[in-house]
């Protein structure tokens, strides 16, 4: 196994669904929740589970959401020094409902929570200083602080020879806020493995197609892809070429946190020596088993697990 934790740093939140597909919150309306979340959280969680030393750098408030989070991240194995409690603040939240269409309509508290307080303490340094990964979570960079943190981390972590992971997670619109696109090139830039879905894929590189897109990643630096195609799966790219894995067939329940815990596992899979089809395999696998539960972090799974799930569907 690589030495050193696999450290992400971004927000923590709780996420309440509604039962019922509909137009938002403009009623009174059953939910269900609520439920550990937040993508670097669910993302570390799985890490966490599948028994790579782990760690998260976040705040939460000091209520029952705050708690909720901490007792299941480090219940999962996960270092939660560095997630500061906010005395007096509230935990960030996302109220998510499902629009007939397959839209989602969110209601977020976070930027006014204490996932927006994340900050660089002496507790966020400590586990940076032990990370032998950071993996980069696109929506947290938009917040100032979050994005100072990493571009501090990303020199010195390849220095003494780390490795680092990005998933873009993010929407055309918030390459155009301010300043997003420079610190977005900037983890590009020390990217080894990119975790694409969709059209992030294009977003940096500006090509069009799937094959020219691949190209110029590579050709700038990056050392593996995958990009991520929900039900079909995913594929891999490398100087290597190309690996296809198709997806496993499931009912989907919930969609969110596939995309994380299929991060997760691919990372994990290939510290611990795995080959990339092996790895993928783990990957959708975790992806899979993460949609048929309700509930973004219900489904992050052990590697035990994930063999009697994979025996299961496959
Ligand atoms: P999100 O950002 O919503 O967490 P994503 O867009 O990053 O997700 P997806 O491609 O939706 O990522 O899902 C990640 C992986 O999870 C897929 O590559 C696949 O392995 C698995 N997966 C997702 N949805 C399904 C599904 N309906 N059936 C089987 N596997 C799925
Ligand atoms: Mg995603």
């Amino acid at each position: 196994m690589l030495a050193g934790k696999i450290v992400t740093i971004g927000e923590i939140l709780v996420e309440i669904m509604a039962t019922t597909t509909g137009e938002g919150f403009l009623e009174p309306q059953p939910l269900i929740g609520p439920f550990p979340s937040g993508a670097p959280a669910i993302f570390i969680d799985q890490v966490g589970r599948l028994g790579h030393p782990a760690a998260i750098v976040s705040a939460v408030g000091d209520d029952d959401f705050g708690r909720l989070n901490l007792d299941r991240l480090a219940g999962d194995g996960v270092d939660v020094s560095a997630v500061t409690v906010h005395e007096g603040a509230a935990t960030g939240s996302a109220f998510v409902r499902y629009r007939p269409d397959g839209g989602r309509a969110f209601v977020y508290n976070m930027r006014d929570s204490a996932a927006g307080r994340i900050a660089a303490t002496p507790e966020a340094e400590a586990v940076l200083a032990q990370a032998g990964h950071l993996h980069v979570m696109g929506s947290g960079l938009p917040v100032p602080a979050v994005a100072a943190m990493i571009r501090k981390a990303l020199p010195e972590l390849k220095a003494k020879g780390g490795t680092v992971s990005f998933d873009p997670n993010i929407r055309r619109e918030m390459l155009r806020e301010n300043g997003s696109r420079a610190i977005f090139q900037a983890v590009l830039e020390a990217t080894d493995l990119f975790l694409p879905s969709g059209e992030e894929l294009s977003l940096f590189s500006g090509e069009t197609g799937e094959a020219r897109a691949v190209a110029s990643l590579l050709a700038a630096g990056v050392k593996e892809i995958v990009l991520k195609r929900g039900a079909g799966g995913a594929s891999h790219f490398s100087r290597d070429g190309r690996v296809d894995r198709p997806g496993f067939a499931v009912t989907e329940v919930d969609p969110t946190g596939a995309g994380d815990c299929f991060g997760a596992t691919f990372l994990v899979a290939r510290r611990l020596g795995r080959s990339v089809d092996e790895a993928l395999r783990y990957a959708n696998a975790a992806g899979a088993h993460t949609v048929t539960r309700q509930g973004p972090m219900e489904g992050s799974a052990s590697f035990a697990e994930l063999d009697r799930f994979i025996a299961e569907v496959e």
